[in-house]
């Protein structure tokens, strides 16, 4: 049955299909994917595949992670095809592409975790890079699984107020305070490269900190970037990571509830949005091959506050990661 619905331009560049022509259609319109970009039987050749994870099983506080990437994707329709910071087309000068949501167990943990890992191995057949919008910080471990079985050990750069090494809670191993002990023990983390940034807050005694060091983070403590400032913190960076590939995990609760107040696991004193979308600019010169956004829970978000902060973290991520093209000739309203 053919559609009476008028199709909707997209901008071309070279053999990169982007955002819809804004000057046809405006922002708040058009398709519902991340950016209004296309889905993957629009396109071939993808660079970045955005995939939603809609999975909050593993929380251990205030549940409804699992509406994090329909909110993410509702204020990424804001985002625009130029970022003039970094001189930046992150839709026009790679081909990105949203893959929708994941189908995913939302009462059996191992058969949610097992059937991420599986679909994001299938993505990856697709698509060079993953921007993954969760969805609970479990989902980094499947993302870390398949990314592994591609590059090997991985870097982690992972913004968060917590650590996520916890070894268990309440007798469950996979669940969103375990990730990153989880990978380290599978040998997916390159331990000499993984960097904790925006670490706050109350902990349940010392031995978390002994624990997480000799799972091989080093870590920026959010006083520390109040203390020796955002360029101090991407020194740092840059230095722990170097070339390696490297998976960026955003946990929004990495920003002070001012600026992301619906998230699962509130921390007061995180950083502000603009330090975190200046941190995540440096990684510009690293070889990024992942990463995801997770914890944007809705339910206690106001004015879409969280979102649009989640938003501009993908916005930014892709940014960065985008090739420097010149497409000074394009004016898309
Ligand atoms: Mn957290
Ligand atoms: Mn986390």
């Amino acid at each position: 049955m053919s559609s009476t619905f008028p199709l909707i331009p997209r901008i071309e560049t070279g053999s990169v299909t982007g955002q819809p022509d804004f000057t046809k259609i405006p922002r708040f319109a058009g398709p519902a994917t991340f950016a209004s970009l296309p889905t993957p039987g629009e396109v071939s050749d993808i660079e970045v595949a955005v995939v939603g994870v809609p999975y909050d099983a593993g929380v251990s506080f205030r549940p409804g992670a699992r509406f994090g990437p329909a909110h993410i994707r509702n204020a990424s329709k804001l985002l625009r095809p130029y970022n003039p910071e970094g001189d930046a087309w992150p839709f026009q000068s790679q081909q990105v592409a949203d893959f929708g949501d994941m189908g995913v167990n939302p009462y059996n943990i191992d058969d949610a975790i097992t059937s991420i890992e599986t679909g994001m191995r299938g993505v990856l057949e697709r698509a060079k890079k993953l921007l993954v919008l969760g969805g609970d910080h479990s989902i980094a471990l499947p993302a870390l699984r398949a990314l592994h079985a591609v590059h090997g050990p991985i870097a982690v750069v992972h913004f968060d107020a917590h650590l996520d090494t916890w070894d268990t809670y309440f007798n469950a191993s996979i669940l969103h305070g375990t990730p990153f002990r989880r990978a380290a023990e599978e040998g997916l983390l390159d331990q000499e490269a993984c960097l904790h940034i925006g670490t706050r807050g109350g902990l349940y005694g010392l031995g978390d900190m002994d624990d997480d060091r000799a799972l091989g983070f080093a870590t920026v403590r959010c006083e520390e970037i109040e203390l020796a400032g955002v360029h101090g913190a991407v020194e740092k960076l840059h230095a722990r990571v170097g070339t390696r590939p490297v998976y960026v995990s955003v946990d929004i609760d990495v920003l002070d509830p001012a600026f992301a107040p619906g998230t699962g696991t509130p921390e007061s004193g995180g950083m502000t949005s603009r330090e975190l979308l200046t941190m995540l600019r440096a990684l510009k010169t690293l070889n990024v091959v992942g990463a995801d956004i997770v914890e944007v829970s809705p339910a206690y978000d106001h004015a879409d506050i969280t979102g649009i902060a989640a938003a501009h973290v993908g916005y930014e991520i892709l940014s960065a990661i985008a090739p420097n093209a010149d497409l000074s000739a394009f004016r898309t309203r």
